[in-house]
């Protein structure tokens, strides 16, 4: 019976890229009935330390994180160009 992939686990492995002072959250899910893992679709493989990509056989997402008070949130960035 093929298997209509209900129930899911992720998990997110997060690495301070050393020297850089970086930090990358790499995320990976599968189905947990057949165990099948998920592609992530629409990102370009290798790395990227202000983005997202994804591993070459395209199972692991890699995004690029930092703590809070080290990143302007998107709405910051809208009201700091509006000014
Ligand atoms: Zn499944």
């Amino acid at each position: 019976m093929t298997c209509k992939h209900m129930n899911f686990a992720a998990n997110v492995a997060v690495n301070r890229i050393e020297d850089t002072g970086r930090f990358m959250a790499d995320v990976t899910v599968k189905c947990i009935d057949c165990g099948e893992p998920f592609q992530f679709i629409g990102l370009e493989p290798g790395l990227k330390m202000n983005g997202a990509t994804v591993s070459i056989d395209g199972l692991e997402a890699r995004m690029a994180i930092l703590p809070n008070s080290q990143a302007m949130s998107p709405l910051e960035r809208m009201t700091a160009t509006k000014q």
